[in-house]
């Protein structure tokens, strides 16, 4: 009987344990849903003060009489190769510095890299093709501007030249057909303004962000932020290697391509 009556007493109180809580909740809900009621609507902005957004300010950046950013380094300004090596031995860049103050590729020296090591980066750089036209196809002025020693943007004389598609100038060689063909004739210099956001890799050496090219041509939009498959092979598919920061490289294709004013701005 003792027994009964305290089995009794438990679930009286569990019971009354439990309306409370019922009563608390339903508390709880009407106080949410006033919340919600009474929230006032959005006031609207009249001032446009309030959409102002002032720090922080940009920086101020000027530029030099070849009008050269200045935040950016200068890789080649006309005097010197100095931020240069050979990318066969790193002994000094054997390019031809010519008194107008360009470079010519000098067949058979090998192609150059920047000594320093770049990450995603703003590049500008200006070239022209050689001053006499001859071969065809990726025979007629060839170079190129690699990216960490991996990734081509081709320089071609693709003026009235023509070859596969996406190994003409501007061409994510092998990956990315330029939009249009905006190769100015040889006798004419061209300008290159690329934008690379290099790939990312973990420390299993897995591509965990891709690479992206933006590319304007002569001022003209020929590359609209396009992925980067992987390494622009010659023979085969895209390789996703992994690694980190590296040289700017310029192609000696055996052609005399000329070059001028070029320097990039470091974006991370
Ligand atoms: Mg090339």
């Amino acid at each position: 009987m003792k027994n009964i009556i305290c089995l009794f007493l438990v679930c009286s109180i569990i019971f009354s344990c439990k309306d409370q809580k019922k009563e608390t909740d339903k508390t709880t809900d009407k106080t949410a849903k006033e919340e919600v009621t009474s929230t006032p609507s959005k006031k609207e902005i009249t001032d446009p003060k309030e959409t102002e957004i002032w720090d922080p300010e940009p920086k101020v950046i000027s530029f030099n009489d070849m009008n050269v950013p200045s935040d950016a380094i200068q890789l080649f300004n006309g005097n010197d190769l100095d931020q240069w090596i050979s990318a066969k031995d790193s002994t000094a860049a054997a390019w031809t510095i010519n008194p107008d103050k360009t470079m010519t590729v000098k067949p058979g020296t090998g192609d150059i890299q920047t000594k320093k090591n770049f990450g995603s980066v703003q590049l500008h750089l200006e070239w022209k093709a050689p001053d006499v036209v001859e071969g065809e196809g990726q025979g007629r002025g060839n170079s190129g501007v690699f990216f960490q020693n991996k990734y081509e943007v081709q320089i071609l004389d693709s003026y009235q030249n023509r070859t596969y598609a996406n190994g003409q100038a501007t061409s994510i060689y092998k990956q990315h057909i330029p939009l249009v063909n905006a190769t100015k004739q040889n006798d004419q210099w061209q300008t290159y303004d690329i934008i690379f956001h290099a790939p990312e890799f973990d420390t299993d050496g897995k591509k965990t962000k891709s690479g992206f090219f933006t590319v304007i041509h002569n001022g003209v939009l020929v590359q609209d932020h396009v992925e980067i498959l992987g390494s622009t092979e010659y023979i085969g598919p895209p390789k996703n290697d992994p690694h980190g920061k590296g040289p700017i490289k310029l192609q000696d294709h055996s052609n005399p391509v000329h070059y001028r004013n070029i320097w990039v701005r470091e974006l991370d």
